[in-house]
């Protein structure tokens, strides 16, 4: 059977982490645009970018909050860098029950970069905007996308909306916890 495709975006944070100075403004900026309402607080713990940081040596590596795991792993590599040993949570993007970041302090909820989807839509994610130093660039391409998959998904999102409408955030967030917490 023939598959339609259509076209998608594809946005893209490049990060040069020899510029990277530690200085946490994307954290700063992402927690207030997440905040609710946008902009009304600053907390990094609230944030979906974390810069691992060694300030005896000058290291820093921004990481970004990628999906959630409801499990760890049971193996573990590890990095030398400039003589240093990172265990491999540390520049790990998940949401995981083994540490507690990129887990929302408040409800619990798991935390995962969106790339600040917005409407209107923002020229550049906001913590590119304000990373001054130039760690963090941004560019969006078109890639070639199967038309029911990019369906489905919209369908999820207009499902999860209606609930939203319905029910209220609250309900619906106290749902979904109670789901994942059964799986
Ligand atoms: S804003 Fe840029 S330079 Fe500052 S910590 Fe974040 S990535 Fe590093
Ligand atoms: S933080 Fe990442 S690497 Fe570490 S246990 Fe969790 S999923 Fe595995
Ligand atoms: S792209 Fe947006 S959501 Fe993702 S880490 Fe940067 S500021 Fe946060």
């Amino acid at each position: 059977m023939k598959t339609d495709v259509t076209t998608k975006t594809v946005k893209e944070i490049s990060i040069d982490v020899e510029k990277c100075t530690g200085c946490r403004a994307c954290e700063m900026a992402c927690s207030a645009f997440h905040a609710k309402p946008r902009y009304s607080s600053i907390n990094p713990a609230r944030s979906r970018i974390r810069v691992v940081t060694d300030e005896i040596n000058d290291e820093y590596v921004p990481v970004y909050a990628g999906n959630f795991t409801r499990s760890e792993c049971d193996g573990r590599h590890f990095y030398q860098l400039n003589g240093k040993q990172y265990s491999e949570c540390s520049f790990c993007r998940a949401s995981c029950p083994s540490r507690d970041y990129f887990i929302e302090p408040d409800s619990g909820l798991p935390l995962k970069c969106d790339m600040c989807e917005d409407e209107p839509p923002l020229a550049e994610p906001l913590c590119v905007t304000v990373c001054e130093p130039g760690c963090l660039t941004y560019q969006a391409r078109q890639v070639e996308a199967n038309v029911d998959e990019l369906e489905e998904s919209a369908a999820m999102e207009r499902g999860l909306e209606s609930l939203v409408r319905q029910h209220g955030i609250d309900a619906v967030i106290d749902n979904l916890k109670r789901l994942s917490k059964g799986r």
